[in-house]
């Protein structure tokens, strides 16, 4: 496994197209695009890791994610009723769905749907207290106390937020928020901005690897379903509208975000994070998706056979 990460690690080095970083959310404009990171966590909890894998960046959308986890657990299928589990085929920030779908958002991996998440988890109007929980429950998962948030990160997003803004009034007005808008669209923030290293990040995804299990087995975060369920939203909603050429091109489950991360699942087999700041024009990292696709070439980890 080193060496086949040490060799993707050089390849992606080489590689003179590198994609956009994204600019939308000015902080994270700064980020340098040669960085690249790729980290792999065996089932067995074994690590292996190469390049920038040890540089935390800003994880968004991926953190999505982790509060899914959350409300799943928590609610139950009753989340179904906040949010639907279809492919959105729109960009991330898309507003056009929720007029049609009167404020139940397509999935809770689009901005619409992870915003009605976060407002799922929160249990007081309390954003600060949501967002101690949402950290405390990643770092169970990475096994990891040092994960924070990017301050600069999360001011930035809020001083630039007007589409999520706008998003989470909309839902608010159709009776799909229980918290006063501001206090959630806060939450939603904060835990975009958390932010990770690729080795943080593919241990904290172990448990959807290991059937909702950590620690070798010994302590459960999800039911066994509930983590095949998770893993297939991922794998129909996790690109936004570039999910079928994710599906096709890599064939996991994966979640990205427009900081440039990627985390992708091969059941039974491995958690993999992977970083490349740059991003395609759909907002999905774009030698993140070359560095897996290059992965399941060589380990034949495909969902969909060898
Ligand atoms: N915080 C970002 C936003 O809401 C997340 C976008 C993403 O990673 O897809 O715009």
């Amino acid at each position: 496994m080193q060496a086949i990460l040490d060799e993707i690690a050089k390849t992606i080095a080489a590689s003179p197209e590198r994609g956009q970083v994204a600019s939308y959310i000015p902080q994270l404009a700064r980020v340098d695009p040669a960085k690249f990171g790729i980290a792999v966590v065996l089932a067995d909890g074994s690590c292996c890791s190469a390049g920038d894998a040890g540089e935390a960046f800003s994880i968004q959308s991926i953190s999505k994610v982790f509060t899914f986890t959350m409300a799943l657990e928590r609610l139950g299928d009753a989340i179904w009723e906040r949010v639907g589990r279809e492919p959105s085929g729109d960009p991330f920030n898309s507003i056009v769905q929720l007029e049609h779908e009167r404020g139940k958002p397509r999935n809770p991996f689009i901005n619409a749907g992870a915003i009605a998440v976060a407002d799922a988890v929160m249990q007081t109007c309390q954003p600060h207290q949501a967002v101690g929980e949402i950290l405390q429950f990643v770092r169970l998962l990475a096994d990891d106390g040092n994960i924070g948030l990017d301050a600069k990160v999360a001011r930035s997003e809020k001083q630039s937020g007007d589409r999520n803004a706008s998003l989470a009034h909309f839902i608010a007005s159709f009776g799909n928020l229980q918290h006063p808008a501001p206090a959630v669209l806060d939450t939603y923030f904060d835990h975009c901005s958390i932010a990770m290293s690729c080795a943080q990040l593919a241990r904290a995804g172990r448990y959807l690897a290991t059937a909702g299990m950590i620690e070798s087995g010994a302590t459960r975060v999800i039911s066994e379903q509930q983590a095949r369920r998770i893993n297939s939203l991922m794998l129909m909603c996790g690109h936004y509208d570039g999910s079928g050429e994710f599906a096709y091109r890599v064939g996991l489950p994966g979640k990205s975000g427009v900081g440039g991360g990627i985390l992708a699942i091969a059941p039974s087999k491995a958690s993999i994070a992977v970083w490349s700041p740059g991003l395609d024009k759909i907002g999905n990292s774009k030698l993140g998706t070359q560095a897996l696709e290059m992965l399941v070439a060589r380990t034949g980890w495909s969902i969909f056979g060898h």
